[in-house]
């Protein structure tokens, strides 16, 4: 397929187009998860500080006593508690009761009711002086771009009045690595994705393309055979004709212009068939289906041919086996032409004092003529392509026998025209049988309704 141009081009185009729009599929796919995780995580983050604000808010509030100021009894539950106005020793303690804000991530800032800063738990951000702002949340960053996370809120004392503010946040910075990460990998994986998809829509395509390149080549082949048909006839013809120019005696012309004309019956033969193929392929024959009686087909065919057989000396008989005449719907003409091809072919490649026994039969809701004859067969290599346009295992032997290798493919296009089908089974030197498949008229319909 990559040899021709066209199909080359065909499957760069297809190829591309999928790889595009499955890259933009992933690249939307894989900013939809980033910012779903990315959502996620902050909405963790929230629930996180909001539950250890809630907690610090309702163990301190009934400690407080004197609003702006740090009593005693807070600074027995949180020991690492920093006073500003103090000296305070971080180091002397690093565990407390509220252990929610014991990790190194989470800060607490206590604030007096006018904003001002009075203590501290933990790491709170550097250089960063702390703001009552109107939302409870906060997103800060210090000067080194480390980013915190903060919630504000009211304290109240233990006797009802505002207290002051506690500022409950943590560093984002295991958020930000976090989602650095992911977008890291994103980054990665997303052009491997695309190669990937790029080579499998290559092969996807070609996948595609190979049923259409299949047929061209098949339509390609056709014409060639076609045309290698007709141009030996014409050949004949032309050389015939060029030798009655050249000639005097009106006997020879005479002979010469019988060859002429047998020579045209077979063009015009070959040309009947393959308008008859090419009009049966684009279902161009009006469907004159009517009852046709396979009895009569086959009998008909047999007394038809019976001569050629003589003059083979070969012998041919027929055994009906069903009891009722059997019936099937179509084109006579059709099924006459498809049983006489698989007919005359079973004579012509019989020789002479061999056999060829027609049988018909009926099996399940199908008329089943059989053909088989003791004849020459055919190699298990041609089988699968004897059904093929123009496929002759011995172009010479078929020649002679004025055959062109249409026979079959006529025979089988009409059969599956019908519904029906053509199986063959052959041994080389013993002989070949073919069955005939074709649906019956109607389940029960017996000659007596026609
Ligand atoms: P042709 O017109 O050459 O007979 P067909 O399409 O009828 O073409 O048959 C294709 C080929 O199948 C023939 O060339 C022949 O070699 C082989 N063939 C068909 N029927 C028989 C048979 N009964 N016995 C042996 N070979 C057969």
């Amino acid at each position: 397929m990559n040899h021709n141009k066209i199909f080359f081009g065909a499957r760069l185009h297809l190829a591309g187009w999928y790889a595009g729009v499955m890259g933009i599929i992933l690249t939307l796919s894989g900013v939809c998860i980033y910012q779903v995780m990315a959502h996620a995580h902050w909405q963790a983050v929230d629930r996180e500080l909001e539950s250890v604000a809630g907690t610090l808010h309702d163990s301190l509030e009934p400690l407080l006593i004197e609003s702006d100021r740090i009593s005693p009894s807070v600074q027995q539950i949180l020991p690492n508690l920093c006073v500003i106005a103090e000296k305070c020793d971080r180091e002397s303690s690093t565990r407390h009761i509220l252990g929610a804000i014991q990790q190194e991530s989470f800060y607490a800032l206590f604030l007096n009711r006018s904003g001002t800063l009075i203590a501290t738990v933990g790491e709170p951000p550097m250089g960063i002086v702390p703001q009552i702002g109107q939302d409870a949340w906060q997103t800060i960053e210090d000067r080194e771009g480390n980013r915190y996370h903060q919630i504000s809120l009211l304290l109240k004392n233990n006797s009802g009045k505002a207290w002051g503010y506690l500022q409950v946040g943590r560093s984002l910075a295991d958020y930000d690595h976090h989602l650095e990460q992911s977008k890291l990998i994103l980054i990665v994986s997303l052009p491997i994705a695309f190669l990937i998809v790029s080579i499998a829509s290559w092969y996807l395509a070609g996948f595609a393309m190979q049923p259409v390149y299949n047929s061209y080549r098949q339509i390609q082949q056709f014409t060639a055979d076609a045309a290698h048909e007709l141009r030996t006839p014409l050949a004949a013809i032309r050389a015939t004709a060029e030798s009655a120019l050249s000639s005097n005696s009106e006997l020879e012309s005479r002979d010469i212009l019988q060859t002429i004309n047998r020579q045209t019956i077979r063009l015009s033969q070959l040309v009947q068939d393959l308008l008859l193929l090419s009009r049966m392929d684009l279902q161009l024959i009006p469907s004159q289906k009517q009852p046709c009686c396979a009895n009569e087909i086959v009998s008909d065919l047999v007394e038809e041919v019976a001569a050629l057989a003589i003059q083979a000396e070969v012998k041919l008989t027929l055994k009906v086996i069903s009891d009722a005449p059997l019936y099937v719907t179509g084109n006579e003409e059709q099924l006459y032409r498809l049983v006489l091809n698989v007919l005359i072919n079973a004579i012509d490649y019989t020789p002479a004092q061999g056999k060829v026994e027609v049988f018909l039969n009926r099996l399940d809701r199908y008329a089943i003529i059989q053909i088989q004859d003791t004849g020459i067969g055919i190699d298990s290599i041609d089988l699968p392509h004897i059904f093929d346009r123009f496929y002759r295992v011995s172009s010479d032997r078929s020649r002679k026998k004025g055959g062109s290798g249409l026979g079959l493919a006529i025979a089988m296009a009409i059969a599956k025209t019908h519904g029906g089908d053509i199986q063959v089974k052959s041994e080389l030197g013993e002989g070949s049988t073919f069955t005939i498949k074709i649906p019956l008229l109607s389940h029960g319909l017996s000659h007596t309704n026609l």
